[in-house]
């Protein structure tokens, strides 16, 4: 599962299979939701 950078929408990988584009907003910046999950913690 892929997230879309600019709208936080999920994106099946065969959405942007050819063209990497996200298919609500048109941003081109998709990552893959699983490995780069980014945590901050706030102390
Ligand atoms: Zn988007």
């Amino acid at each position: 599962m892929y997230k879309c950078f600019s709208c936080r929408r999920e994106l099946k990988p065969d959405q942007i299979k050819k063209r990497v584009r996200c298919i609500y907003c048109g941003s081109r910046i998709v990552f893959k939701s699983r490995t780069n999950v980014t945590k901050v913690i706030a102390e």
